[in-house]
């Protein structure tokens, strides 16, 4: 069973994608390896902001953490979405844990040259330690929360686990 320092940033982006996504993957299923989608999200990360060295909190890998304590992440989609905000929020829980009073998180989206800034606000450490309870609440459930409108799906690794019959 997975406890609270265990949960990353994957965990959490999954919990505001899709429960199920969240579910399957908290039980060892892992197909992101044959989809394109995350292989392009890998050579986003491959070739932007090679000067900086990712920061290692356990369970959470986050990008880099700059001088002023702003988290910096770069993300391979074209705007800010609930998801990355969230796993930003995370990662700023995770270094106040550890003793740095990360301010918030700095968006990077190469592809569109657009970023977005969002600072760890008192109501944004609440909603961080709400997402980890939500997290474990779904590891502790028995089955696999149900699918999302098909429409929903487009892009996820888990597309040929839930959809072939
Ligand atoms: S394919 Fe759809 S239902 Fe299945 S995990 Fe992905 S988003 Fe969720």
């Amino acid at each position: 069973m997975i406890n609270e320092e265990d949960i990353g940033g994957v965990h959490i982006k999954y919990l505001y994608h899709c429960r199920r996504q969240l579910w399957l993957y908290l039980r060892g299923i892992r197909p992101e390896h044959l989809s394109a989608a995350v292989r392009s999200g890998e050579a986003v990360h491959d070739t932007s902001y090679t000067r900086n060295t990712p920061v290692d909190l356990g369970a959470a890998q986050l990008d880099f953490v700059d001088g002023a304590h702003w988290v910096h992440e770069v993300k391979s989609s074209s705007r800010p979405n609930p998801a990355d905000e969230a796993q930003g929020r995370h990662y700023c829980h995770r270094l106040h844990r550890v003793g740095i009073d990360a301010q918030g998180t700095i968006l990077h989206y190469p592809k569109t040259r657009r970023t977005g800034r969002f600072p760890y606000t008192p109501e944004a450490a609440t909603q961080a330690e709400a997402d980890i309870v939500e997290v474990l609440a779904v590891a502790a459930a028995d089955s696999s929360p149900n699918r999302l409108p098909r429409s929903a799906c487009q892009g996820c690794s888990f597309t040929d686990y839930c959809w072939t019959e």
